[in-house]
This record gives C-alpha cells, sequence and structure tokens, in this order.
C-alpha cells in the first residue's frame, strides 16, 4: 500500500484539533459537563504529540522523543480520566495521573537513546490508556446501550492498533532505532485512528447531548425542594387514563402551613415540606406515586387498592407526620396534615374528576377541624 504517512499524520492533527475546538465549545455552553473541558484539554496534547512526532520523523532526536513519547500518554491519560469523568461524574485526576505514571518507564530509555524501547513502552502504554477508555464506556453501557457499546469498539479497535505497533516493533527487537518506527502497523495504526475519531466525536457528543435531553427531561418533571415529581409529571402519567375502581388518589394539605411560614419563616415552612416529602416517600409501595402538587399540597396514586388500605395508609402517614419533632433554624415545631382520598369507578373516570372528588373530601376534613383523613362522599355513596 503506497501512503502518504506524513499528510495523513496532518490531517489527524488538524481534525483532532478541530474535536478539540468543539469539545471546548460545547464545554462553554454546558459547563457543568466538566468531561468535555478534559476531553478537550486531552485532544490538546494528542495534538501537540501529532505536530512534535511529525518533526521527529524528519529530525529524529532524543528531546523531540521525549517531547512525543510524553505528549501523547500524558493525553491518553487526560482521555481515561475524561472517560472516568463521563461515567461517574467524579474527578479525572486520579486515573490522569496514574495513566502518567507510564512517563517514568517509557521516558528514560529514550532519553537513554533505545529510542526503540521507548516506542515499544510507548505503544504498549497508549492500548493500555485506550483499552482502560473503552472499559470506562463499557461500564456505563446501560446509559444508552447502542451510543457506548459503539464508543467502546473504536477505542478497542485504536488500542489493538497501538498494540499491534508494540508488537511489531518487539518482534523485531531493535531496541535501537535512529529514525521515526516505520512499518505496516504504523500506517494501519493511523487508519483505524482516522476511522475511529470522527466515529468516537460524532457518537460521545450524540451521548452527551442524549444525556443532556434526559437531564432536563428529568428537571421539568421534578420538584426541586422536595425531589417528588411535581403536578406536570403526575398528569403526564395519569392524566390520560381513565381511573378504574381499585385505584386512588389521595390529596394531602398540610394544616395552617401559612401560619409557620410566618411564625417560623419561610426557611423553616421549607424544612417542613421536605419533612413531609421523605415521610410520603417512605410510606410508598412500588406501584405507588406521590407528587407535590404545588404548595403545602401532595397528592398519591395508590393502584390495585382498596378503600380500608387508602385510608390505613393516609392514617399512617397522617400520625407518623404529626409525631414529628421537625428541627428549624428558628427552633422545634410540629406540623399536621389533613387528607381527602377518592377512587376511580367500574367503568373509569377522569384523573381530573378523582382528583377534584379527593379535593372535596379534602376540604370536608379541614371544615371538620383538619389532622384528619376523609373519603369522598362519592365514593361512600356507590
Ligand atoms: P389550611 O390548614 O386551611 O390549609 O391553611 P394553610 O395556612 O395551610 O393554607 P393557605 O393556603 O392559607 O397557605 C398556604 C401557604 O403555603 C401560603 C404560602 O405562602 C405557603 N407556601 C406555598 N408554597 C410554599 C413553599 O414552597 N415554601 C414555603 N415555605 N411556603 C410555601
Ligand atoms: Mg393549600
Ligand atoms: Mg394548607
Amino acid at each position: 500500500m503506497s501512503l502518504d504517512y506524513t499528510s495523513l499524520l496532518l490531517a489527524v492533527g488538524f481534525s483532532a484539533a478541530c474535536l478539540s475546538l468543539t469539545l471546548f465549545g460545547m464545554w462553554l455552553t454546558a459547563r457543568s459537563e466538566r468531561f468535555l473541558l478534559t476531553w478537550a484539554v486531552s485532544l490538546v496534547f494528542v495534538v501537540g504529540d501529532i505536530f512534535v512526532y511529525d518533526a521527529y520523523i524528519d529530525m529524529p532526536g532524543r528531546l523531540l522523543g521525549i517531547a512525543t513519547l510524553a505528549f501523547l500518554l500524558i493525553g491518553f491519560s487526560a482521555m481515561l480520566g475524561a472517560a472516568y469523568q463521563f461515567r461517574t461524574g467524579g474527578s479525572p485526576v486520579r486515573r490522569t495521573l496514574l495513566g502518567c505514571l507510564s512517563l517514568v518507564v517509557t521516558l528514560p530509555p529514550m532519553a537513554m537513546g533505545y529510542d526503540g524501547l521507548g516506542f515499544m513502552f510507548e505503544n504498549s502504554f497508549a492500548a493500555l490508556l485506550l483499552f482502560g477508555t473503552a472499559l470506562e464506556y463499557w461500564r456505563g453501557r446501560d446509559e444508552a446501550p447502542a451510543l457506548t457499546i459503539g464508543i467502546t469498539a473504536l477505542y478497542s479497535a485504536t488500542a489493538t492498533s497501538f498494540a499491534l505497533c508494540a508488537m511489531v516493533l518487539a518482534w523485531d527487537g531493535k531496541i535501537v532505532l535512529g529514525h521515526a518506527p516505520s512499518n505496516w502497523a504504523e500506517e494501519l495504526s493511523l487508519i483505524v485512528v482516522i476511522a475511529s475519531m470522527t466515529g468516537i466525536g460524532a457518537l460521545s457528543l450524540a451521548l452527551n447531548q442524549g444525556r443532556l435531553a434526559r437531564h432536563h427531561r428529568r428537571n421539568a418533571l421534578t420538584d426541586p425542594l422536595t425531589g417528588l415529581l411535581n403536578r406536570r409529571a403526575l398528569f403526564d402519567m395519569h392524566g390520560h387514563v381513565p381511573v378504574g375502581a381499585f385505584t386512588a388518589v389521595v390529596v394531602f394539605d398540610l394544616d395552617n402551613f401559612k401560619a409557620i411560614n410566618d411564625e417560623f419563616g419561610h426557611g423553616a415552612g421549607d424544612e417542613v415540606l421536605k419533612v413531609f416529602a421523605r415521610e410520603l416517600a417512605g410510606n410508598l409501595r412500588q406501584t405507588d406515586v406521590a407528587a407535590r402538587m404545588g404548595g403545602e399540597e401532595f397528592a398519591l396514586v395508590l393502584k390495585r387498592t382498596l378503600p380500608e388500605t387508602v385510608e390505613e395508609a393516609a392514617e399512617r402517614i397522617r400520625i407518623a407526620f404529626s409525631a414529628r419533632q421537625i428541627e428549624t433554624e428558628m427552633g422545634s415545631l410540629t406540623c399536621t396534615v389533613s387528607a381527602g382520598f377518592a377512587f376511580g369507578t367500574k367503568e373509569g373516570l377522569s384523573f381530573d374528576k378523582v382528583l377534584s372528588a379527593a379535593d372535596k373530601a379534602l376540604y370536608v376534613a379541614k371544615r371538620g377541624g383538619r389532622n384528619r383523613v376523609t373519603a369522598s362522599a362519592f365514593r361512600r355513596a356507590s
């Protein structure tokens, strides 16, 4: 195969530089995605390696040799760090530093003039670091299997091509080369890098966009104070399905909550809301859904249930909550809650209607003196 190796090498350099800039630009628009920055920086080192290596091909010398090995291994170490950061959200520093330990083994032979050995070590460690990066994506494959497995495969292919370069050098057995390695494995590796980099770039950006979209969707459906679903999420889940005879909606409203805000401050009120949300969440079966409807009003949807069970569940929550001594910055306080509940019908009733029947029952509970659970009259009559 006749290849102009240097032109291809420079093409990889320019395209890695473009990818690095793209990642940097994306990080600017989504600063919380810090892995983008780590990845962009890792590519800066890879680009540095490519241009230094290009110079090394023309003028093989120890300093350029050391620089090219250092740039590549630091770059790939940071890439491993970025992959870890993407998967776990943790800091990339430990993985990057761990990867950089490879320099301790790789640089001395190059500095002592054993360039063949240096390149052998460089290619071996590059393969290890890339396999490590592939492993990070493999471990995170639950998030988006098709994309992460694709990225794993591309990193693995690149890693394999570096491993081949190391093997060919080892097979030749020359610990002093006096020039840049030049063999079929080097050419193959360059082609694999060209193909993989484009693929990895595209798949990773798609992966990140998907994650951001899921993140926004989750935010849109979650109440930030309590972490429960919000009203919109509850209607998304139940609003369009007729409510059957064995499904109940319970509406809770904290009693005299305004007075707590007035006496203890808004912060204390927020604390009370969180305590109640925890009480609610702690009493759920797997099929139950709890949501904060707004203000100090919460709803619970219970499936496959009976009036006695619903009343018991609501009573349990009411009693447990009223027994809570809530510590706030302005002192300790207690609060109570009232609840109303209603069922759907055999024919199926709209969610709105059941909710409003539960609301009416709640109103009766409030009028009856608060701190109690009332069943909907509609249900009792039926
Ligand atoms: P009732 O027993 O009849 O329900 O009386 P109440 O005082 O609980 O009801 P009211 O509707 O008069 O007051 C509700 C208060 O809830 C008013 C509002 O300022 C407060 N509130 C709504 N959302 C929040 C919130 O997110 N945090 C805090 N701290 N207070 C909130
Ligand atoms: Mg209210
Ligand atoms: Mg209230």
